[in-house]
């Protein structure tokens, strides 16, 4: 007899008659020999209504009584899908977060899970009912119950920590699309549906705005090895399977807030090539990495960042051995840039070959600021000045001095308590061995919801960018796509840099008040903000050891004349921060650039 928990999403419960026919597909799972617990959101649009019943009173609500009021949606949906089931002979019981014992941190709006009780919910299936768990919900104490919720999108994350904590066979999540997608079929309707994902790539569209999974879920999956399906509760199609690597046992206590790190990495055989100054217009990026691809040169890490005149700076590291070859690409191409007139004489370009990449990695980062903000500042306690910083959700890799290496590595394990030796730097291993022809690009997400900052003129001494990520995650903000720039600006005889990041526009304002108030003691000019950004990015574990997939990728914006603001990347994914108004144009391009589209359209259900 398996143990299932299927989880509902508010869609699939939207109405009387689809909390009916979710009753009879939990009905019929139970009667093909299978114990069944179910999660459930709150009906359709019923948690936005209520956060608007609250506007219309403040502004600044309470997170407390914010918790108080969004749990309601759940605990109507639990009651009616219940009675649900009962009406077709089954017996079931509802149980809200406090009542099975969901116990969370004491944060209120963004609570993590530390423990699940079982006993009551294993009393009940015993009894053979089925069980039906309210998500998004838990308790803080269980003295006070004091309720919190996970953040938005949070039943995922119920559903998957239930399955781990009661040892669940598998974990379904059904929602109204047939699993996941190359891309949001709202946007790209030819969005094809994918067989299987690993986790890893999951989290990364997750984490980069594909909402048909919260990335908690997927972390918790990945940490406890529970299979995962993401399902169509509009139809029986198999929908999608999350596929995690076999995970080392861990306790299921603590069970949100494990380990963050779980590995250090490094790679001393890389060089930097980096372009100063280049005009800030559709088509650069394009031209340089298309070229770089056409001599088979593998690009690591990219970045870019706008800078004041309106000019770009582009680093990106290849390995050693092809940097005299990425660097003739280079230097071919800054003629054409010199001539334009945006950039007499200015462009630049500089190579570095003795540098070293470091890099801290582990899904426990995920949601964490303070763990980015704590690499950078022990790499400050020990004097190692950062060149270039790449963050994904689940690793934080810094370009430092190759000297620093070793330094660099003790540090960092010292810290972050890893015992094992530290691992060179090589991706393709880590790619599972099932997946051999993983394609270069699984999928491409948009993300409306970020603002990016600029600080200009930091003071470029060690230190500086822990001060200001530490600052930040003391707020709980979490950054993504930092960029430091290449080009080094000499202000009263010292020489500065520029740092540029993206943050969730719902913490935007947060973020700004705790920034200038921190520049003024740092002695860096000013903070530029911009919240008409989109940030489009592709994602896939077979881009590692693939030239020319960056390449394509700018490619297909500078032949629509996007015009790139920012760039990041990580062994599987390349983002862009582009203009607002040219996030969907710049989407669709890139799913039709990498031949993502399916045989038919994907319908979604109104
Ligand atoms: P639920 O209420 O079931 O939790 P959500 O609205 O949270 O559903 O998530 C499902 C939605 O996610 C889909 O309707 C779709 O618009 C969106 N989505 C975004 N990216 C993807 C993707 N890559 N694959 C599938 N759906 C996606
Ligand atoms: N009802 C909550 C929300 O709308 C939780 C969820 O649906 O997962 O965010
Ligand atoms: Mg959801």
């Amino acid at each position: 007899m398996a143990l299932i928990v299927q989880k509902y999403g508010g869609t699939s419960v939207g109405t009387v008659e689809r909390l009916q026919a979710v009753a009879q597909r939990i009905k019929k799972t139970a009667q093909n020999d299978n114990r069944v617990v179910v999660v459930v959101s709150a009906m359709g649009k019923t948690t936005d209504g209520l956060i608007n019943l609250a506007k219309e009173i403040t502004s600044n609500p309470s997170r407390r009584e914010m918790d108080m009021l969004l749990s309601t949606g759940e605990q109507v949906s639990i009651a009616l899908l219940s009675m649900a089931i009962q009406e077709l002979g089954q017996p079931a019981i509802s149980l809200t977060g406090a009542q099975v014992g969901i116990k969370t941190e004491a944060e209120h709006s963004k609570a993590r899970i530390l423990k699940i009780e079982t006993k009551r919910i294993e009393k009940h299936l015993s009894e053979g009912k089925i069980v039906v768990v309210a998500g998004f919900q838990g308790i803080s104490s269980l003295e006070e119950l004091e309720i919190t919720t996970l953040g938005r999108g949070g039943s995922d994350t119920s559903a998957v920590a239930l399955a781990a904590s009661l040892k669940a066979d598998f974990c379904e999540i059904y929602t109204d699309v047939p699993g996941i997608l190359t891309t949001d079929p709202r946007i790209v309707p030819e969005a094809r549906l994918m067989t299987e994902i690993t986790s890893d790539e999951m989290l990364e569209l997750a984490s980069l705005g594909a909402k048909v999974l919260h990335p908690r879920a997927v972390e918790i999956a990945r940490n406890y090895g529970m299979p995962l399906v993401v399902r169509s509760s509009w139809s029986d199609e198999p929908g999608t399977k999350v596929i995690s690597p076999i995970p080392k046992p861990r306790s299921l206590e603590g069970l949100e807030i494990t380990k963050a790190v779980d590995a250090v990495e490094f790679d001393a055989n890389q060089a930097k090539v980096a372009l100063l100054r280049v005009p800030d217009k559709p088509g650069i990026a394009a031209s340089l990495f298309g070229e770089i691809a056409r001599q088979n040169v593998d690009v690591d890490l990219i970045i870019q960042s706008i800078h004041e005149g309106n000019s770009n700076d582009i680093a990106f590291t290849v390995m050693k051995q092809v940097s005299a070859k990425a660097e003739a690409v280079a230097e071919a191409i800054a003629p054409s840039l010199r001539s334009n007139p945006q950039a007499i004489n200015e462009a630049e370009i500089t190579i570095e070959k003795h540098i070293a990449k470091i890099a801290i990695a582990g899904a426990g980062m995920i949601g964490r600021p303070g763990i980015a903000a704590k690499i950078f500042s022990i790499l400050a306690g020990v004097g190692i000045n950062i060149e270039m910083i790449s963050t994904s959700e689940v690793k934080v890799s810094c370009v430092i001095d190759e000297q620093d290496c070793d330094r660099a590595i003790e540090a960092l394990c010292n810290a972050f308590e890893i015992k094992n030796s530290p691992m060179y730097l090589k991706s393709q291993e880590s790619l599972n061995e099932t997946e051999i022809n993983v394609p270069p690009v699984r999928g491409i997400a948009l993300d409306n919801n970020q603002a990016r900052f600029a600080i200009r003129h930091i003071p470029d001494k060690p230190g500086m960018a822990a001060k200001i990520f530490g600052a930040l995650a003391e707020d709980n903000i979490s950054i993504d796509m930092i960029i430091q720039s290449q080009r080094v600006k000499i202000i009263n005889d010292l020489p500065t840099r520029d740092i540029a990041f993206t943050v969730a526009k719902a913490d935007f304002h947060n973020a700004k008040l705790a920034l200038e108030k921190l520049t003024q003691t740092l002695g860096c000019d000013e903070v530029l903000v911009d919240s008409d950004i989109a940030k489009v990015s592709i994602v896939g574990s077979g881009m590692v050891g693939h030239p020319g997939v960056a390449a394509r990728f700018f490619e297909a914006l500078a032949k629509e004349k996007i015009n790139i603001q920012m760039i990041a990347t990580s062994e599987i994914k390349v983002s862009c921060v582009v203009k607002k108004e040219e996030g969907v144009k710049a989407l669709k391009v890139l799913h039709e650039a990498f031949n993502l589209a399916g045989k038919d359209k994907i319908e979604v259900p109104a």
